[in-house]
């Protein structure tokens, strides 16, 4: 037996070598006013780590998060007796660097939809007490019937109407697309300017999926948002982002507009991504068996060296001469074209890039 038996289960763990998971490393983008910026790649690639992290449900370890805050929410901060240090001349502050005690005032700029509709909503709570919640946090509304207004407002703008019909139901009194509008309704009853969607739609029915997207792109018209927008199925990344990053193993490794990269696709990750898009005619199912990607993702803990995708990719067998390069440098995310940007050794000439990197 490999289990020893007279140790209890804790001492075992306590006794295992800890070994820590890198789940993002060395990510970097910038998103504009406006933007519908998605995260892709297959599970467990760092896209909700990313997302948590903007928010600082996740603490990074190092890096910088730019933001330049609104002036209520510089004024929250005053009121607090807080100052956040400006990194540059237009104002931004570091997320990373703001001290915990002083996050909440940035909860009401910057909010979250969950994946699951199902699992994200308080079973025994009301709509009316999910969505009352934040407001009462937030001390928005100082009288109940001033929460009520604006709960209807809420639910009104994710077109559950009448309010009165639902405010009063409990989550499991609701299908699965009217949960995730409450999940809508909860994160935007701050009035954010910021949302991290993680998979808002992947949990749904296809048949209310493209509803759901559509009320997400009138409300970020509507309220001025911006959405990082996280997701595996690049269908749903074509429809409703303008900016895209491709994700694999904790890392970026193409990046840039949504329809350059669904349409010029530089990355040996990213064609293999768009060629397992599911082909629905039957004379073109040759395509489907010819994904060009090898194996399983590796274990997080265990990270290839060099290029993190060699030990899965076509083009490395395909060269021979650039197969030291992939075994041992990781490649960095260069710009190939404009707002185009790869991290792979088969585009420019790997000895000047080291000598760059180096330098
Ligand atoms: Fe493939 Fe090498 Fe490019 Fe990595 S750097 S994606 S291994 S060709």
């Amino acid at each position: 037996t490999w289990f020893p038996i007279r140790r209890s289960f804790t001492e075992v763990i306590k006794r295992a070598p800890r070994r820590y998971v890198h789940a993002v490393d060395g990510v970097s983008f910038k998103i504009e006013d406006g933007d519908v910026f998605g995260l892709a790649g297959e599970s467990g690639c760092g896209k909700t780590t990313t997302g948590k992290t903007i928010l600082r449900l996740v603490d990074p370890t190092s890096g910088i998060i730019g933001y330049r805050p609104r002036k209520r929410l510089l004024d929250e901060w005053k009121e607090l007796g807080y100052e956040p240090p400006v990194i540059d001349k237009y104002g931004d502050i570091d997320i990373a660097k703001v001290p915990s005690k002083y996050l909440k005032p940035l909860r009401k700029e910057m909010q979250m939809i969950f994946q699951d509709p199902y699992g994200s909503l308080n079973p025994r709570a009301t709509i009316y007490k999910i969505l009352e919640e934040p407001l009462i946090i937030h001390r928005v509304g100082v009288t109940k019937d001033e929460r009520i207004d604006i709960v209807a407002r809420a639910l009104e703008e994710v077109k559950l109407t009448p309010p009165e019909d639902f405010m009063y139901r409990y989550p499991h009194m609701l299908s699965g697309g009217q949960r995730q509008r409450v999940g809508i309704a909860r994160a935007l009853i701050l009035q954010p300017r910021f949302i991290v969607a993680d998979e808002p739609v992947s949990m749904l029915d296809v048949s209310i999926r493209a509803e759901i997207l559509e009320l997400m792109m009138e409300l970020k018209k509507k309220m001025n948002l911006t959405y990082i927008f996280i997701t595996h199925d690049l269908a749903v990344a074509r429809y409703i982002t303008n900016k895209l990053a491709i994700m694999y193993l904790g890392k970026i490794v193409e990046m840039g507009e949504t329809r350059t990269i669904l349409e010029n696709p530089m990355h040996p990750y990213t064609k293999a991504l768009i060629k397992a898009i599911p082909e629905p005619d039957p004379k073109n199912r040759e395509k489907i068996r010819e994904v060009p990607i090898k194996g399983e993702v590796p274990s997080a803990i265990n990270i290839p060296p060099g290029c993190r995708f060699h030990p899965r990719c076509v083009s490395y067998d395909q060269h021979p001469e650039l197969q030291k390069y992939c075994r041992s440098v990781e490649p960095p995310l260069i710009e190939i074209e404009k707002n185009h940007w790869v991290s792979c050794w088969l585009y420019g000439n790997p000895e000047e890039i080291i000598k760059m990197i180096r330098k």
